[in-house]
């Protein structure tokens, strides 16, 4: 099953880094595969080009359990979702150029334009602004982790979880898909929400 896991998170790394939703060595992905046992994506190294080897086995304080790499630095966001929710199997982290430009401007996404966005990414909260890889970034999400599929990190980018990395990655392009399709909606003015 591991050798599996670590092909998807080639896979959706290519996906992302194909789609502009990260750009050089950002964002970074991770699946549970046990009880305290997660696959990351290592640290320095683009999305777009990993192979299985380079995928790390860490436990939940972050050591290294299998793999020559050196994890994430952004491992404390995906556990501190893993230790909260039993039913999140995966996470993606990304800085996709619209939801990104929405951190920015810690705007908060309106769904209420379609209805397949409220019905298949819920709400999406915008996190307090913290520094990238430090414990306050893993706390800045901790009020939004039960009833949401993920939230946009302030002047960052964005983090979704799900039962299952395809799931999880599906979210994130709809996140940019729906970010991208407002912003042209209400440059092109009076935007009409459903009825
Ligand atoms: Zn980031």
């Amino acid at each position: 099953m591991i050798e599996k896991y670590k092909q998807d998170i080639c896979e959706i790394g290519r996906r992302m880094y194909a789609r502009e939703l990260v750009a050089a060595n950002d964002g970074n992905i991770s699946i549970k595969v046990e009880e305290n046992k997660l696959l990351i994506t290592p640290t320095m190294m683009s999305k777009g080009y990993m192979v299985e080897d380079d995928i790390i086995l860490i436990d939940y304080e972050g050591n290294v359990l299998m793999g020559s790499k050196k994890p994430s630095s952004e491992y404390l966001l995906h556990t501190t979702v893993y230790k909260s929710r039993q039913d999140i199997n995966a996470i993606v982290h990304a800085h996709p150029v619209t939801v990104s430009a929405f951190a920015i401007c810690s705007r908060p996404v309106d769904m209420r334009y379609m209805p397949e966005a409220i019905m298949s990414l819920g709400v999406f909260p915008v996190a307090e602004y913290a520094r990238p890889g430090t414990k306050e970034l893993a706390q800045s999400i901790m009020p939004y982790i039960n009833d949401h599929n993920g939230c946009i990190l302030a002047n960052h980018g964005a983090v979704s979880w799900a039962k299952d990395i395809y799931s999880a990655y599906y979210i994130m392009e709809q996140l940019e898909f729906y970010c991208k399709t407002s912003l042209i909606a209400e440059h092109m003015g009076n935007p009409k929400i459903i009825p």
